[in-house]
């Protein structure tokens, strides 16, 4: 298990904010940001913001879980839908990464990534 960071791990840059990304929700150890190839408005991807592999070598996944319950309840809120998806596969980036996103018929532009980020940040806002 590698807990360094990759030093070419794009998602390890987006937590050092060397990559921007428009980031939905942050905490010690758990960052979610929009996708920047949406499948949907809001896709999102939830990763630790240590270097893992995989989901299963995350040590708190429980923790992890929590905030992806949460993020996937704001997605609910801000797109008024319960069609929320996810998805743990992990062969495209080689940090753990878990997908949260609305299902394709949710009404809205999936290339608008500050106003589907805004949509999320207060929708989360809400249920915290
Ligand atoms: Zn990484």
């Amino acid at each position: 298990m590698d807990t360094a960071m990759g030093n070419d791990c794009i998602f390890c840059k987006i937590v050092l904010r060397e990559i921007p990304a428009h980031i939905v929700y942050e905490d010690a150890d758990f960052l979610a940001f929009l996708d920047i190839h949406p499948q949907s408005p809001g896709h999102m991807q939830v990763i630790p913001k240590k270097h893992f592999r995989w989901v299963w070598n995350v040590p708190n996944v429980g923790e992890y879980f929590e905030v992806v319950k949460k993020v996937a309840l704001a997605e609910q809120k801000a797109f008024k839908t319960d069609f929320i998806l996810s998805k743990i596969v992990g062969d495209e980036i080689p940090h753990a990464h878990i997908w949260v996103f609305p299902n394709d018929k949710v009404v809205g532009d999936k290339n608008d990534f500050a106003g589907n980020a805004a949509k999320i940040r207060s929708a989360l806002a809400m249920i915290q």
